[in-house]
């Protein structure tokens, strides 16, 4: 029987949303102000000064009200014409859903690679592009963190691979659960639109989504052709000079936006980073004293932000089931955890282990899932908690106890 009133709060690691901090609630609690008003102009400001240091960009970010879905569309019909070829990499659901996207949007998308289970091979990318002689291919876009896989990709790599190409094509980046989380570099890896999400890294609730944009984009979107109205860089980039938007924004996720880069600033990105990969660390140190496989199968390509676990076969020789689990943790012990996606369903669950987020987080979650594979008859070594326990003593970074 599902306990209706669970006392003590949700354990919400699923990898993205994220749990919001206290600190984001209580800064999103105020009301709603004029966004034509002086005290809007500053916050507009505020935050277009400092979400550029969360890319590592010097180049505009523009701000939508809208999911992650809608910064894809805006990356394709800023920069492309009807017709114009993609060249993308099969890592996995997101990686499949924007290639359908830009299907949709009367592109004409090719698909490199097939396995779920590892990132973008850039000799890959390299050698179409280098048989695209004539400049066919207009974009190559990436996904950087597969959300449905636990499997990152490296960027440097492919933007290395276009300039060994010599070709021209435009880098798009899906970063909606790395920004934030891992270490990206929108200039660095000469990126020319990066997407992202208000609802994971970045510890907001859902509802912004982000171009960072390179001038190469700016340029390229001065001659697209594709039909583009809401999602248009150009008047936002422009109102965004003054710390305006041309439309109404979402004033009050702005102000929790405003909060999320002062916590991520004041921590220190690369200590955010750190902090990312020392958790996945441990988690993936107590996956393997469970005895379960971790999907990813590149180990330079686990992801700091999340880990997908394959469910074992059971006693009767069928595999387990991953949404059995879940509904089992979920009803016991109030977490949430991310279901298989697409063809991964009822295979993987996946463990997220990303944004407002701290030893003992880690330490609640990875007890719920052992506890849960106790009560599902799930097959496992018992000393996973403990493994994940030692993995962080390990790597604990001594902090001086008041005195
Ligand atoms: N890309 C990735 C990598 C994601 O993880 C998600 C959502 O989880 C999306 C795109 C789609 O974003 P949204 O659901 O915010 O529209």
């Amino acid at each position: 029987k599902l306990n209706s009133h669970p006392s003590g709060r949700h354990f919400l690691q699923i990898p993205g949303p994220t749990n919001v901090p206290d600190r984001i609630l209580r800064a999103m609690d105020y009301p709603t102000i004029d966004h034509r008003g002086p005290e809007f102009q500053q916050l507009g400001k505020k935050i277009l000064g400092q979400i550029g240091k969360i890319f590592q960009t010097e180049q505009p970010v523009v701000i939508y009200p809208a999911s992650g879905t809608g910064a894809w569309e805006a990356a394709l019909v800023n920069t492309l014409s009807p017709g114009d070829t993609v060249l993308m990499y099969e890592t996995g659901h997101f990686a499949t859903l924007w290639k359908k996207m830009a299907d949709k949007l009367s592109l004409k998308s090719e698909f490199l690679g097939d396995d779920w289970r590892r990132g973008v091979d850039a000799a890959k990318i390299e050698a179409r592009l280098r048989a695209d002689s004539g400049h066919v291919i207009k974009a190559v876009a990436v996904v950087h963190n597969e959300t449905s896989t636990g499997v990152t990709s490296d960027i440097a790599a492919v933007r290395r691979a276009i300039d060994a190409a010599g070709h021209p094509a435009l880098l798009l980046v899906d970063t909606i659960s790395s920004l934030g989380s891992l270490d990206y570099r929108h200039d660095e890896w000469g990126v020319d639109v990066t997407v992202a999400g208000s609802q994971k890294g970045l510890m907001l609730p859902p509802g912004l989504s982000f171009n960072a944009v390179s001038q190469k984009a700016i340029a390229a979107s001065k001659t697209a052709k594709l039909a583009r109205a809401f999602w248009a860089w150009d008047e936002i980039i422009e109102a965004n000079k003054n710390g305006f938007w041309p439309y109404t924004p979402a004033t009050n996720l702005l102000y929790g936006l405003s909060e999320a880069c002062d916590m991520l600033l004041e921590e220190g990105m690369q200590n955010v980073f750190a902090r990312h990969q020392r958790h996945a660390e441990a988690t993936r140190q107590c996956v393997r004293a469970w005895g379960l496989e971790i999907l990813c199968q590149n180990e330079a390509e686990y992801s700091g932000a999340l880990t997908a676990v394959v469910m074992p076969v059971g006693a009767g020789g069928e595999r387990c089931n991953a949404d059995a689990l879940r509904k089992v943790i979920l009803a016991n012990f109030n977490m949430s955890l991310g279901q298989g996606l697409n063809k991964l369903s009822g295979w993987v669950f996946r463990i997220g282990h990303l944004g407002d987020f701290n030893d003992l987080t880690l330490m609640g979650t990875l007890a719920g899932v052992e506890m849960g594979l106790v009560l599902a008859g799930v097959p496992h070594k018992a000393g996973g908690v403990a493994a994940a326990m030692q993995s962080l003593q390990q790597s604990a970074v001594a902090v001086a106890a008041q005195p």
